[in-house]
């Protein structure tokens, strides 16, 4: 069948949430079933989000094909429960690096190459190819209506609706309803300036959502009722939310399902079932058991705020193995600087029930991170690390363990005697040369995990595949001194040149009730109802300790029907 574009933009001002309303539009049609696709344009000129600082742009999103990509594309692929590629991202960078490839190629057979048509129609060919054998393709158009760098945009989804015709696309305007403190009422102004800056790029909007604290009431849909000249029906209220898992629900109560598919002139093909969905929505929103977990990061000031966007994903992943074993995570973002040197920071960790040691770059907190390892490790405190976090368990292991005092990682201590976390040989060339963008090793390596390990118990699978970011690597020549000590290094990449590569390590369930990391990031395949198997079983960890169910040897596999809800 012909793909149906639907067109969301953003109006007013940017951050109100329409990657999660996109997303949840994504699921909703999902579950009409439609095959539903989604795809983020990011109007920055970067390549990709991969050279971004995390407080230019939140955390970075890592795909199984390798893309590193706007935190929206993992609220999609949370929200769709599919993997989904590189091309679903498509940012000025790539648009305009694809056109001058072409031309220096002589692709243009002589053209005078230009904004109108090259650019806007290199846009357009980008969103048909993706979409291609979708029933329906999502479009999310970053920043807002009005920003210059958002007309090239514009105009090819003007040009889509003017191609497929008005039956085959929709245009969802998603705006913000502020209610300024000294007024205490709710204003529709700025969001009838948006409509008016969309309609001057020829686009009316079908459907305006409107998202605001609390609900829109009667008289300001009617406002914009008048205002857009849509009907009432097509403009859906989307206040905040206590989790963005309710938002699909919210929005369905409105039909905004059915009113979209009547729009497109598609019937229902499915009556949707949102039982699990809702099960899993209400045991985030009102748990009735609890675990606390510390998170032991970077975090950094901008002036009056701090920033830890950066652990998105590792916060979504708690969110789904807590709903999945009925249980709240409260987090607690901990600066690992506070523990550098100081015992204090270390004594609070013993009111958590379990920590987390992110994956990071360059060595501030580190030192930090490694005294909490440690403690964790000999306070029987669970704990998982995730990349820079497995590699800073290594190091501790060696430092404390294996008589190694001055063992580092070359990232921090290109001198150390014991290079515990070495750069491969490969790494190093691509460093030399300046080659930052999108040279890690990056998206989805299996691994091959040994069968008598915590690792297997709670996959049960022999192969995995998670997804990575990073450079450095467990040095191979120190395996067999560090696992005589009694760590296990439990899951390996084995690369076509036969390169061993370390991918997961742990301590006997007989002496730790949990200390598992992994060079990967299992946080990016983690979805509700399910949960990465790495966060499930720790969760579950982290509420034996709280009950002082000591009941080290016990280990939590996912059961895999367990596992997949819906
Ligand atoms: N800095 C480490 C490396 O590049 C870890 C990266 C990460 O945690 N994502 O290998």
């Amino acid at each position: 069948m012909q793909t149906r574009f639907i067109m969301v933009t953003g109006g007013v001002i940017s951050g109100v949430g329409k990657g999660v309303t996109t997303a949840s539009l994504g699921r909703i049609l999902k579950e009409y079933g439609y095959k539903t696709t989604l795809i983020k344009i990011d109007p920055y000129v970067n390549y990709d989000a991969g050279t971004l600082r995390p407080t230019e742009h939140g955390e970075v999103w890592v795909t199984d094909d390798g893309g590193e990509i706007d935190q929206d594309l993992g609220t999609y692929e949370r929200f769709l429960n599919e993997n989904l590629s590189k091309r679903n991202n498509i940012t000025t960078g790539q648009i305009y690096k694809a056109v001058i490839d072409r031309e220096r190629a002589g692709g243009y057979l002589g053209q005078t190459v230009q904004f109108i048509p090259h650019i806007t129609d290199e846009i357009k060919n980008r969103i048909l190819q993706v979409s291609n054998g979708y029933d329906i393709a999502i479009i999310e158009l970053g920043g807002t209506v009005g920003d210059y760098e958002n007309i090239p945009y514009l105009f090819a989804f003007k040009s889509l609706e003017r191609e497929f015709g008005a039956d085959y696309t929709a245009s969802v305007l998603v705006t913000y309803l502020p209610v300024p403190g000294h007024i205490g009422e709710m204003k529709t102004k700025p969001t009838q300036q948006a409509i008016r800056l969309l309609g001057q790029e020829g686009i009316l909007p079908d459907f305006i959502i409107c998202r605001s604290k609390k609900p829109l009431d009667k008289e300001r849909k009617k406002k914009i009722e008048a205002f857009a000249n849509i009907v009432s029906e097509h403009i859906i209220a989307a206040p905040d939310l206590d989790t963005i898992y309710r938002m699909p629900l919210y929005l369905e109560e409105q039909d905004i399902g059915k009113k979209l598919l009547k729009h497109l002139s598609l019937p229902l093909r499915k009556q949707p079932d949102w039982s699990g969905w809702k099960q899993l929505v209400e045991v985030i929103e009102k748990p009735k058991k609890h675990i606390k977990v510390g998170v032991v990061g970077k975090y950094v000031s901008i002036g009056d705020y701090c920033i830890a966007d950066s652990y998105l994903s590792i916060y979504q992943a708690l969110m789904h193995a807590g709903a999945q074993a009925r249980m709240g995570v409260d987090i607690t973002w901990i600066d690992a600087q506070n523990s550098e040197n100081n015992n204090q920071g270390l004594n609070q960790l013993d009111e958590f029930d379990g920590i987390i040691i992110p994956g990071g770059f360059g060595s501030s907190g580190v030192e930090g991170k490694i005294n909490t390892i440690r403690y964790a490790r000999e306070h029987n405190i669970p704990i998982i690390g995730l990349c820079y976090g497995m590699q800073l368990m290594v190091v501790e292991w060696a430092r404390n363990m294996c008589g190694m005092p001055d063992a580092n990682t070359t990232e921090i201590d290109a001198k150390t005697p014991y290079p515990i976390i070495d750069i491969l040989p490969t790494q190093k060339v691509i460093l030399k040369d300046s080659q930052y963008g999108g040279t890690m090793r990056l998206g989805a390596y299996k691994a091959d995990i040994k069968r008598e390990s915590v690792v297997y118990d709670l996959y049960k699978r022999k192969t995995i595949s998670e997804r990575h970011r990073h450079r450095y690597e467990v040095n191979p020549k120190y395996i067999d001194i560090l696992e005589e000590k009694g760590i296990l290094f439990s899951g390996q990449h084995v690369r076509a040149d036969g390169t061993k590569l370390m991918e997961f390590i742990e301590l006997s369930p007989t002496v730790h009730p949990f200390f598992v990391a992994t060079q990967a990031h299992p946080e990016f395949n983690s979805r509700l109802g399910a949960p990465s198997p790495l966060f499930y079983g720790f969760v579950k960890a982290c509420y034996d300790k709280k009950n002082h169910n000591f009941s080290i040897a016990r280990v939590h596999g996912i059961a895999k029907k367990e596992c997949v809800l819906f």
